[in-house]
């Protein structure tokens, strides 16, 4: 089994010694722990709205990574969000996170949803194509390295590699590229205990507190299968890479591209970085979409990941 937790990095002995004890009381269970960076320090904070919160943040990474040194299921990895803000520091970025922090893996992600700041959408695509690329390059000559001591994680790896694809594909082209199972196996709860499909769709399935803390009968209930049916049928599609990450871990269809990406990682190929002149900034966020088209069911049973959700 594997964890992934994301932390602001602010408490950095709160974190470290829940980390500690985590992997002490699950030694069976790989934990990776992410740290949000967002830009270089004045970047950073300013995203963040915290002072020090880039200074605390480098100090709870250095913390984790002593103890990942000591404890064999523990991973470190550092997740940033690609935005209008921070596209021109990743040169500086790369150097910083690959070649100093040294982390287990850079997650970096496209901004997505309604930003405090919505300036902050207005990212360039092939900029983001282009740290990708680089990223890629790194994976495969060994200067970054994937969660190394991870169960599966050339396979995860290679799912990554098509996530990536995949958002690209679906930004570039503004179109519907997977079925999403938002609402089938995963879902997101707010801290008042409302449940959702996803953090970007404005559906509610119902509310904890409500139901008695039973979320099986949430789950099970009319409204829950009329989002997912909603879900299926428009092709409701998006960029947000965690869900991706599941619809295609989860679709039998998209596993012979997840081999075929193993073998061009092998092969050192790599993702073909923008040549041409920028597109310019991403049209728009993009919404969920609404076609009537029928979902193709797969009938894969598996298990349901919860993300806990603030409310904005
Ligand atoms: S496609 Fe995106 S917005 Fe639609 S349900 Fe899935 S995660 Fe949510």
């Amino acid at each position: 089994m594997t964890l992934s937790i994301n932390t602001n990095g602010i408490q950095t002995y709160k974190i470290v010694d829940s980390a500690e004890r985590l992997v002490a009381r699950c030694p069976e269970t790989f934990v990776g722990i992410l740290c949000s960076l967002d830009g270089l320090q004045a970047t950073h904070d300013r995203i963040r709205g915290v002072p020090r919160n880039f200074e605390r943040t480098i100090e709870t990474f250095h913390a984790l990574a002593k103890l990942r040194d000591r404890v064999p299921n523990l991973g470190v990895g550092i997740t940033t969000t690609f935005c209008a803000w921070n596209q021109d520091e990743m040169d500086e970025m790369f150097e910083l996170v690959v070649r100093k922090l040294k982390p287990d893996n850079w997650d970096l992600s496209f901004v997505r949803g309604e930003a405090m700041v919505p300036a902050i959408e207005l990212a360039d695509v092939a900029k983001y194509r282009n740290i990708k690329a680089r990223l890629e390059r790194a994976y495969a000559d060994g200067e970054l390295r994937y969660y190394s001591n991870m169960p599966l994680a050339r396979f995860v790896h290679a799912k990554e590699r098509l996530s990536t694809r995949t958002v690209l594909k679906t930004l570039e082209t503004g179109t519907y590229q997977t079925p999403c199972y938002a609402g089938a196996l995963s879902a997101v709860i707010s801290e008042e205990g409302d449940v959702y499909p996803c953090e970007l769709l404005n559906r509610k399935i119902g509310n904890l507190r409500e139901a008695n803390y039973d979320f099986r009968a949430l789950w099970a209930a009319e409204e829950a299968r009329e989002i997912r049916e909603f879900v299926h049928k428009s092709k409701c599609f998006c960029t947000h890479e965690c869900n991706m990450s599941v619809n295609l871990l989860f679709n039998p269809a998209a596993y012979p591209r997840i081999a075929g990406e193993m073998v061009r990682e092998a092969m050192g190929v790599s993702l073909a970085p923008d040549r041409g002149a920028s597109p310019g900034p991403a049209a728009a966020p993009l919404a969920p979409q609404a076609k009537a088209t029928l979902h193709r069911e797969t009938g894969v049973r598996a298990p349901i990941r919860i993300t806990a959700r603030r409310k904005s």
